[in-house]
């Protein structure tokens, strides 16, 4: 065994001290011929130490046995034996004198029992060694074989014994380890604390403590551990050692974070969620400057266009690695004191660090919005995404943060109203813009299903004999607080909500039964329509195409005496979903019109290739003073696609000369006519329409 610090320097080694023979002192302090003595050895064995004349053996033993026994001195003829007990009165052994036919006395008897306790300490310090011994085998068997590591450091942090599961855990030998300070493996973030913990215990203000720090390793590496450390004290209760075990934790972390991270992460794109983006918003509400005044901020709230006609068409998995591209395209617009988060869906939501005026936050807004006009490639296709963008100000001085997050979302839609890629700084008046909004989407819920909407008619007339041909049928909402509500309010929202798919319905078979119920009452030669309004949200709809079907069939209408009307941008998004459903319209006589056109982006090589019946010309180009070459160029298409042409929102009378003009063979106006109640139809049918009294 090595003289190490396991070793109690206090306790005497007895290999280094020669045992006293006490049977030799006994013989010739008493002057007897003959002494002995007897120990029980820990291990149960009797040991005898015999001196002088071997022929008073038995004598001695005879005596011994009885002291032993009894633990008293027993006096008999030619011996006398003590027993030999330690300081609590165990009998350790006897020890005996012999001299055949003497007379002891009681100064013999004094003496020879202070002999004994002489030997009863040297015996009770021998057992104790042994003792002491055996448990220090069995700590160092446990020390160097336990699947921990444990280390002993002196108490100035000096590395003086490490076990071989300790070195195995920081891949360092013996030799590297003796004499180290124990710091110098932390992990430098994790130190400070450690180390005034064992400065409390190297004081004695501590017994213990447990921590779960850093190790970092030569390698570079970094391992978790737990460590659980004692202080080993001397007789006087002064710390001499530190015993330390120490567990590698590092799987367990890696769990314990794991799980941390997953709570405040989404899995799909790994950006920080909704709840960790509340916490970095608390805190930048927190934050100042320098000059201690609150450092700005910005909250932007971005919804992605398009995004929800890639998961329809090219499925949800490219759905998602659309997600994927735009996280990281948005997190390449960023710097690292900002956030960018999914709220999930397409909703994407950014803080932005240093944000104080609006014209600082429209040049990160447009900066964002050019990042995400890139095409992305997605299974062959190029497709292509952009934003709209609300932001809201922490400069504004609005209270809460949850507020900020909320006016930002109100922006986003303000932005959206505005058309695609646009952005909106949040204005006062957007709350009030959001509160409406909130209560007119609980009224449209309601207003489907109590029949608040009504239809009315607005003529489309030939304008080479003035005469109505047919009808646009536009809906109306009778609010019963409000009064009239116009479809510009409110159909967007019905599209946002998935309501325009009921009220769709409703107006389909409505105007419907309205037309059969005109030409049953006002027949006349030639066939009359009607023209409904789709919404791009209804075009995506599996079931419109059995619906139109039934409520054509159900009121028994003419081929062609129903019309579609579909918006350029509805087509166009998406145009080889289109096609094949505007050919089985085309196949059960349903002519489709192009509504608003010359405002989208159709290429023309796309248009040749619709199954199309006509084109309305948007009212802008109709009424503007340089329209007519838009509007001459729009006529010339519509002839040489073989299609008919409506031009819309004719007001004045040039505009109307200009048009037949040019050769447009329809239109639609408040010239002719404002859109009409049903019961003011009949009235108009069958004479011309009176545009010289306009
Ligand atoms: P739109 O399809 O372009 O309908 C024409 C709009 O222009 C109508 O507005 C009509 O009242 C208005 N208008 C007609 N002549 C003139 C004119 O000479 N001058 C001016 N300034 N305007 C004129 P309205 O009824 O407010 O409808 C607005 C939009 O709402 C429609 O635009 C259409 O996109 C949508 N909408 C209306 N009814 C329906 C419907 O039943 N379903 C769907 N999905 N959308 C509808
Ligand atoms: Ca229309
Ligand atoms: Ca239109």
């Amino acid at each position: 065994m090595n003289a190490g610090p396991l070793t109690r320097p206090d306790v005497p080694d007895p290999g280094a001290r020669n045992r006293t023979d006490w049977p030799r002192l006994a013989a010739r302090t008493l002057g007897v011929p003959a002494a002995l003595l007897l120990s029980r050895e820990a291990d149960g064995s009797r040991v005898e130490r015999p001196h002088g004349d071997p022929s008073l053996l038995g004598a001695l033993r005879a005596g011994m046995d009885r002291a032993m026994a009894s633990a008293e001195p027993q006096a008999a003829a030619g011996a006398l034996a003590v027993p030999v007990r330690d300081a609590s009165g165990t009998v350790l052994g006897a020890l005996a004198i012999a001299e055949p036919g003497r007379a002891w006395k009681q100064p013999d008897l004094g003496l020879l029992m202070e002999l004994a306790a002489g030997a009863a300490a040297e015996l009770a310090a021998r057992d104790a060694m042994t003792a002491l011994r055996d448990s220090e085998e069995r700590f160092r068997a446990m020390f160097e074989g336990a699947a921990i590591g444990v280390l002993v450091v002196t108490m100035d942090g000096r590395i003086v014994q490490t076990n071989a599961a300790y070195r195995e855990m920081v891949r360092l030998g013996e030799k590297e380890l003796h004499g180290l300070e124990f710091w110098k493996l932390n992990h430098p973030d994790d130190t400070d604390g450690n180390l005034s913990l064992f400065r409390d215990m190297a004081a004695g203000r501590r017994s213990s403590y447990r921590v779960e720090k850093r190790y970092l390793l030569p390698s570079g590496n970094t391992i978790w551990v737990h460590l659980a450390a004692s202080a080993v004290r001397d007789g006087a209760g002064k710390p001499r050692f530190c015993v330390a075990m120490v567990e590698n934790v590092t799987g367990r972390k890696a769990a314990e974070e794991r799980l941390r991270h997953d709570a405040l992460h989404d899995a799909l794109t790994d950006l920080p969620n909704r709840t960790l983006f509340g916490t970095r918003l608390a805190q930048a509400a927190a934050r100042t400057g320098d000059d201690g005044a609150p450092r700005p901020f910005a909250v932007v709230f971005l919804d992605l266009e398009r995004f929800k006609l890639v998961t329809d068409s090219l499925g949800h998995l490219k759905g998602d690695e659309l997600l994927r591209i735009v996280a990281a395209r948005l997190l390449a617009c960023v710097g690292p004191a900002d956030t960018v988060a999914r709220f999930g869906g397409d909703e994407f939501v950014l803080l932005l660090d240093g944000v104080g005026d609006a014209v600082e936050a429209a040049r990160r807004a447009e900066q964002i919005q050019a990042a995400l006009s890139a095409p992305v490639s997605l299974g062959g296709y190029e497709v292509f995404t952009s934003a709209s963008i609300g932001v809201a100000l922490s400069a504004d001085g609005q209270g809460h943060p949850d507020e900020l997050l909320r006016n930002a979302d109100a922006a986003m839609y303000h932005a959206r109203s505005l058309g695609a890629e646009r952005f909106a700084v949040f204005t006062r008046s957007m709350h009030h813009e959001s509160l409406r909004r909130l209560q007119l989407e609980t009224d449209l819920r309601q207003a489907v299903r109590r029949g608040e909407f009504r239809l009315v008619y607005q003529p489309i007339v030939e304008l080479a004999t003035e005469r109505t041909v047919g009808w646009e049928v536009l809906v109306r909402w009778h609010h019963p607080e409000r009064g009239l509500v116009g479809p510009v309010e409110f159909i967007g929202v019905a599209e946002d909500t998935g309501l325009i798919v009921p009220l769709g319905r409703w107006v389909l078979r409505e105007a419907c039964r309205q037309l059969a119920a005109w030409e049953a009452e006002y027949p006349a030669d030639d066939p009359r329509f009607v023209c409904v309004n789709l919404s791009a949200r209804q075009f995506g709809d599996a079931r419109l195409l059995q619906e139109v079907e039934a409520a054509v069939g159900e009121h028994g209408l003419r081929p062609g005496s129903l019309k579609l009307e579909l918006t350029e941008s509805t087509v166009m998004r998406d145009p080889d979903q289109a096609i094949p459903l505007l050919r089985r319209f085309r196949a059960l006589g349903i002519p489709i019109y192009l509504d608003d056109f010359g405002t989208g982006y159709s290429s023309l090589s796309l248009l040749h290739q619709l199954p199309l019946d006509g084109l309305k010309i948007d009212r802008s180009f109709v009424q503007r003073a340089d329209g007519t070459a838009v509007v001459q160029t729009i006529v010339a298409l519509a002839r040489s696609l073989g299609v008919a042409i409506v031009a819309e929102g004719i007001e004045e009378p040039a505009q109307f000369a200009a048009l037949r003009a040019m050769g447009c063979e329809y239109g639609q106006g408040y010239l002719f006519a404002r859109p009409m109640d049903p019961e003011q139809v009949p009235a108009s049918l069958g004479r011309p329409i009176a545009v010289a009294a306009s």
